[in-house]
């Protein structure tokens, strides 16, 4: 198999991405490295002082050691190595997932926690010393079929492609009668904390000693936390069904007083933790469909991240599935040779993503639920399975996991990590593209007529 991160199209096209977050600048990094010319407009910065931690399972790791940037990654991050559960209301540790040495061999990378700002900033590097030229600061207004520069500029490109979040303002121009996203039915906070300061309390230091990277599990409700910024750090995200008022503070840049994070009960430990972020930001995860084609009629506008499945953030798979549409569009589109051939790469694109969107997020929503169980039979079953288990890995020690253990709930989790979305495209390209190549005869027709342009906010 021929090595795409080094494979660039005889063909270059001029691309326009709209949002430079983690999706917007993977995907200048992916189709810069193919040899295309990229453009990213974002309306911020992209990231923020206060933004918290995000998760990189084997998948997207695959893809960022692919692309040359594990020490970076490395050296920001901490590896999670297991993830406990702990009943949120009486502190009963429940059960254990150990993320061992040997699966995520077996996988091909470890699993990641690093700061959200930290993979903002590497991308940015990478996108930068592939070639791409980054706008901040540049919001775009978007209408069909042109998008327009507030300011009376217009900039024109082959394509375009819709990064700017679950908010997308592209989105509708690819995705006609989209519906409308419904009411919010949680809410994430999230804080840090530097370890530090979790040293001084004994309640504290026992989660950062004792149980390491522990999800408290409520009735309808979560916190999961993790160490960050190589372990300097500590941070939390907290969820709650309860909405945020109308009008109130959000947002990432937007740091609000924890007291207005209500749970019922929380145990001692979490109580700590809360007690010692005197701010948080709070986010709405949005509740809208996944796009039905990420593709518009005219096979020039695309979506990647989530214009096209709005379901983060701070859900497990989010930041892995990003990368994996800028890989996939990356190696895709270093096959362009010929105009005609973009039809084809694009829809190729979206048959490889919707199918693998889907596995990921529906198997992320039961995760979910069976996380979030309220009091009752199905909670009691967890969690009496749970504990078996738990019980089971602390008689085994470091000798090998047996089948049927907690592993074996996750199994779908191991299947979704083992994925190398590079591959994966290398393979359509050797099953479906090659094929339709020949068969269309290279060369003829299809030919872009014309092109789109961008209006953006702001000056160039
Ligand atoms: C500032 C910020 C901080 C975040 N911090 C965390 C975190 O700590 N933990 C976590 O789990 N997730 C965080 N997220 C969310 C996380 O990045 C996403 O869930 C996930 O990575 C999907 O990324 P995305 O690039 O598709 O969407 P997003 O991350 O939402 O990025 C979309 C980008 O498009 C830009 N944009 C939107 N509209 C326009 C427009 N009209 N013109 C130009 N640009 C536009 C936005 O400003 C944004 O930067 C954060 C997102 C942002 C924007």
């Amino acid at each position: 198999m021929s090595d795409s991160s080094h494979r660039r199209a005889p063909l270059t096209l001029d691309f326009i991405i709209v949002g430079g977050g983690i999706a917007g600048l993977a995907t200048a990094h992916a189709l810069c490295s193919s040899g295309h010319r990229v453009h990213v407009y974002e309306k911020e910065r992209g990231t923020s002082d206060y933004s918290a931690g995000v998760r990189i399972p084997p998948n997207g790791m695959l893809v960022l050691m692919k692309w040359g940037v594990a020490d970076k990654i490395k050296e920001k991050s901490v590896k999670c190595t297991s993830t406990e559960f702990v009943e949120m209301d009486s502190g009963e540790r429940i059960g254990i997932l150990e993320w061992r040495e040997e699966v995520m061999k077996e996988l091909g990378a470890p699993f990641y926690l690093i700061a959200h700002s930290e993979l903002h900033t590497i991308l940015r590097e990478l996108a930068i010393s592939s070639g791409a030229h980054l706008h901040f600061n540049t919001p775009v207004a978007s209408e069909r079929p042109s998008v327009t520069l507030a300011d009376g500029q217009v900039v024109y490109a082959d394509i375009i492609i819709g990064a700017d979040g679950a908010r997308s303002i592209v989105r509708p121009v690819v995705v006609e009668d989209d519906t409308p996203e419904a009411p919010s039915q949680m809410t994430i906070y999230t804080g840090t904390i530097p370890i530090a300061t979790m040293e001084t309390d004994p309640d504290m230091r026992s989660i950062v000693h004792d149980i390491g990277h522990p999800h408290w599990l409520g009735n309808g409700c979560l916190a999961m936390s993790t160490y960050l910024r190589s372990g300097k750090e500590y941070t939390a995200s907290f969820w709650t069904p309860e909405p945020i008022p109308k009008g109130a503070p959000q947002g990432w840049d937007t740091p609000v007083s924890s007291a207005s994070l209500k749970y019922a009960k929380i145990e001692p430990r979490m109580a700590q933790l809360l007690a010692h972020m005197p701010t948080l930001t709070r986010v709405a995860r949005v509740e809208k469909e996944r796009a039905e084609s990420f593709i518009d009629d005219t096979e020039r506008i695309v979506l990647v991240g989530e214009a096209a499945y709005p379901k983060g953030p701070c859900g497990m798979p989010v930041i892995s599935a990003v990368i994996e549409d800028a890989a996939v569009l990356g190696v895709l589109l270093s096959r362009l040779r010929d105009h005609s051939q973009i039809p084809s790469l694009l829809y190729g694109y979206q048959d490889l993503r919707q199918p693998r969107l889907n596995t990921i997020l529906d198997l992320e929503g039961a995760n979910h639920f069976l996380l979030m169980l309220p009091p009752g039979q199905d909670r009691d079953l967890r969690n009496e399975a749970w504990k078996r288990w738990k019980a089971a890995a602390e008689a085994r020690g470091d000798a090998e996991i047996e089948e049927g253990e907690l592993e074996k709930q996750f199994a779908d989790v191991c299947e979704v990590w083992g994925y190398d979305a590079i591959d994966a495209a290398e393979d359509w390209w050797v099953h479906w593209g090659m094929l339709r190549e020949r068969a269309s005869g290279l060369g003829g027709g299809g030919v872009l007529d014309g092109t789109v342009c961008v209006r953006v906010e702001g000056d160039l």
